[in-house]
């Protein structure tokens, strides 16, 4: 018989017996969305719970993105990270601004702030960095950057549901952060996202650009889009986020094991724990150095899903070489080396709270296995 199929992730689910009395309650309202009573629950607890003031749900992971640029009007170019999801790139293009792609650190994936300032032009009006795997970005050298050039900061921190630094929560950096809360994130309301902004007059426009631009029954302040939260989801949420620290407590658990059982593998790169950080274990993406692991990367993709472990390219292909991107000047490969170096090596082995014990072994067995 064949070993069951681990999948790279599961979702964390609330449970729904004590989901029903929240479904017969919003039944009992019959008020199913535009800032409703558990919209308004959810944002309350997550700003707690992230340490932020200022915080805006969606529907989804994206649209916070879309609005942040709009929100501040934000022109021109954009400096930015290929080594991401395609939503980062996309919700620029959809301002209609220019992405200017600029290489990223071998050692966290992150944009690699020292090669930031030579991307600048005069056309540049932002920055926009991802916390990739949710490992903080070099906060400090971007913002000092950002403010000898007179640019904003908006991070997508769509990976770094609960990551702290320094005592101090990640989304506290930067001009706006974004987070989504796709089924696939360390915490989810199924499809959903959020804003975080500084400052109560932000947070406001925020509101109206997620619903058409209403100021006022009959007031239209701004060409928004409609990318509110509904109450199901809102509900959802205040569930998941009584779980999400058990679920990431487990996390830890498995990449401390991944760690440590591959750590003699040669070939196998992991990415260490940062100082000062309190990581959620978003993914864990192992780098395959062919020469030293003996066969490629692709080889062990192949490998792991004969064997039934279903592993993730994340990030393969760079959204620079996809279509829309590959034909901008900053999208050249010359010009992003190590980008597509941890593109060609990266796969992210199953991470997720309900993983067992058991099938953690079957992962690091094969990954040795295979090596052999
Ligand atoms: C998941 C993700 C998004 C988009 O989120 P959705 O909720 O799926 O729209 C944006 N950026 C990054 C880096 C992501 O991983």
């Amino acid at each position: 018989m064949a070993d069951k199929i681990i999948t790279v992730t599961s979702p964390l689910l609330p449970s729904l017996d004590d989901f029903i009395p929240y479904l017969k309650d919003i039944w009992d309202r019959k008020w199913l969305t535009n800032n409703g009573h558990y919209h308004q629950e959810l944002e309350a607890a997550l700003a707690k719970y992230l340490g932020v003031e200022y915080i805006s749900l969606f529907t989804n992971g994206t649209l916070p993105l879309i609005t942040a640029l709009q929100a501040m009007r934000i022109t021109g170019e954009v400096i930015t990270t290929p080594y991401s999801f395609v939503a980062t790139t996309h919700s620029l293009w959809w301002n209609g601004i220019k992405p200017v792609f600029v290489d990223v650190d071998e050692e966290t994936g992150n944009l690699d702030p020292e090669k930031i300032e030579a991307a600048v032009t005069p056309h540049t009006t932002a920055i926009m960095p991802v916390h990739v795997y949710g490992n903080p970005c070099d906060t400090k050298r971007i913002k000092e950057i950002a403010d000898t050039y007179g640019l904003k900061v908006i991070y997508d921190a769509a990976h770094t549901f609960g990551v702290k630094v320094n005592g101090k929560g990640i989304c506290n950096e930067g001009d706006m952060a974004t987070l989504s809360f796709h089924a696939t994130k360390v915490y989810n309301t199924i499809e959903g996202g959020a804003l975080i902004c500084r400052d109560e007059a932000t947070k406001k426009r925020i509101d109206y650009l997620k619903n058409f631009g209403f100021a006022g029954e009959t007031t239209v302040v701004a060409p928004g889009i409609n990318s509110k939260m509904d109450e199901i989801r809102a509900a959802y949420g205040l569930l998941n986020l009584k779980q999400v620290d058990s679920a990431i407590a487990r996390r830890k658990v498995v990449a401390d094991a991944y760690r440590k059982e591959l750590a003699g593998v040669p070939g196998v790169r992991c990415l260490k724990d940062m100082p000062g950080v309190q990581h959620n274990y978003a993914y864990f993406p192992i780098f395959i150095d062919e020469k030293e692991y003996g066969i490629c990367r692709d080889c062990l993709y192949g490998k792991l899903k004969e064997k039934n472990i279903l592993g993730r390219r994340y990030f393969y292909p760079l959204i620079s070489s996809f279509s829309t991107y590959r034909g901008l000047e900053s999208a050249n490969p010359e010009n992003l080396p190590v980008a597509n170096k941890l593109a060609d090596q990266v796969i992210c082995l199953p991470m997720y709270a309900t993983l067992t014990d058991e099938d953690v072994t079957r992962v690091i067995d094969a990954v040795k296995e295979v090596r052999k």
